[in-house]
């Protein structure tokens, strides 16, 4: 059974090492987080897994890691300086302010001024003179630089479509309401897919989309019976989207989006493209007279096509939560409480936990030694020698962190060349052989 309250998770979270609070010793600062040395590999292997899937499983998508402060031009014709805007109120009796339509109930919403247009977009100096013009903004979507690059991709690789550019990283929102500890943050990652098609086939890729990624959602996981669709209503879509489609999942707080899969139509690259009158758009633009470049491809005739994307979004932070929460499980073992993360073993973030029996003992620690090294150069993940604490407290920590599996080295391993094996879910120990342990250890994954 998931967590019941995001308090269990957020407690486990510190305990273990997998998110701190950040600037925590100075009073912390809202809205920003730390991720620990466990909190690390969970995300990592989080975005590897959907690397995997998304770039390396499929033949049609390449890869971009782009700069994250952005040129204003950029965030001008993608619509975000006049548009990536939350309605703020003021409440003049409790002092605060909020998000329009998230008002807390604390608030007794009496006494709130109109709501005005926020930008929600970071703005920071670039250069030594603080002149006000030339500063740019910390993207708000990873997006952008994907359109910004669609030109140099297309030239590099020679490719055409129906294919896609993906990209990873760092996306910032001054959010005006904070929510539920890493749900919705101020500096936050995204996992983007630009994927680009012929118009009119953009509807069929729209819904095979959709599919593919509540797929890779169950492959993490996260259940389908934890996931719901939302269609977003036409008049809540955002300035770009033909449709978007939610994948919502029912977070500890409630039922809110995990990751968006919109129709972009040709509006992005439209925007940013010179020449427009020769492209036929079918979005409606700003006029762009600050683009070199032309973001179009040839057709069959020789005619000039912009294709339409699809961009399936996924938040990094929002997959940690989503994920802990499925893993998280509480457990009575006879009058015992046993705390156990399940996660998936890709997603672990020790693979193994490398257990001498006697600390002590310089054979016993020289052989786990061995097989710790045995095993991390595999290339599985992160391997831990585990050399502290007692065997009960080590299997109830690897437990709680969602190690896969103990493995423990004592006198009758250097006898006999066996070892114990502990499976994390069913607590059951079995006596493996050294030469099978890379095996075993494999077919985890
Ligand atoms: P919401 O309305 O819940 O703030 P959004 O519709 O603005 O989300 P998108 O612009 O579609 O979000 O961004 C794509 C994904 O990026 C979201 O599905 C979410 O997983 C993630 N994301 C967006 N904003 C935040 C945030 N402030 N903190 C953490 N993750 C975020």
């Amino acid at each position: 059974m998931p967590a019941t309250n995001i308090e269990d998770l957020i407690a486990l979270c510190k305990r273990r090492g997998f998110i701190f609070q950040s600037s925590e010793i100075y009073g912390g600062t809202q809205g920003l987080y730390d991720y620990g040395p466990l909190g690390v590999e969970l995300k990592n292997n989080i975005k590897n897994s959907w690397w995997k899937s998304i770039v390396y499983e499929r033949d049609d998508v390449e890869g971009l890691d782009a700069a994250i402060l952005t040129k204003q031009s950029v965030l001008k014709y993608s619509g975000h300086e006049e548009t990536f805007t939350d309605p703020l109120v003021d409440c003049k009796s409790c002092g605060e302010r909020f998000r329009a339509d998230q008002v807390p109930d604390y608030c007794k919403k009496e006494d709130l001024t109109e709501p005005r247009q926020f930008n929600l977009m970071f703005k920071t100096n670039i250069g030594p003179v603080d002149d006000g013009k030339t500063f740019a903004y910390l993207r708000p979507e990873t997006a952008q630089q994907i359109f910004t690059n669609f030109k140099n991709v297309v030239d590099s690789t020679s490719r055409n479509v129906p294919f896609g550019i993906a990209q990873i990283g760092k996306a910032f929102r001054n959010e005006i309401t904070l929510k539920s500890f890493i749900f919705r943050v101020r500096e936050f990652e995204q996992m983007e897919l630009e994927f680009f098609v012929v118009p009119g086939t953009d509807e069929d890729w729209h819904k095979k989309w959709v599919e593919l990624r509540i797929n890779w959602w169950e492959k993490q996981g996260v259940p389908k019976k934890s996931l719901e669709l939302y269609e977003v209503p036409k008049d809540e879509l955002a300035h770009y989207s033909k449709a978007t489609v939610d994948i919502m999942y029912k977070f500890p707080h409630g039922v809110e989006e995990l990751e968006g899969i919109a129709n972009r139509t040709d509006f992005d690259l439209g925007s940013h493209s010179k020449n427009q009158d020769e492209l036929s758009l079918k979005s409606k633009v700003s006029e762009n007279n600050e683009s070199n470049a032309k973001l179009a491809l040839k057709d069959e005739n020789n005619n000039w096509m912009v294709p339409f994307v699809i961009e399936p979004s996924a938040g990094v932070d929002r997959a940690i939560l989503a994920i802990l929460n499925e893993a998280y499980h509480l457990e009575k073992i006879e009058d015992k409480e046993r705390v156990v993360l399940k996660l998936k073993p890709h997603l672990s973030p020790i693979k193994a936990a490398i257990i001498p029996l006697k600390k002590n003992d310089e054979k016993i620690v020289a052989k786990a030694k061995e097989i710790k090294n045995k095993l991390q150069s595999l290339g599985m993940g992160r391997v831990l020698f585990e050399n502290s604490g007692n065997i009960g407290k080590n299997y109830r920590r690897h437990d709680e962190i969602g190690t896969p599996i103990c493995i423990t080295i004592d006198f009758e391993t250097l006898e006999e060349e066996t070892v114990t094996v502990r499976d994390r879910d069913t607590m059951s120990q079995k006596r493996v052989s050294i030469n099978d342990l890379e095996e075993v250890f494999k077919d985890l994954f």
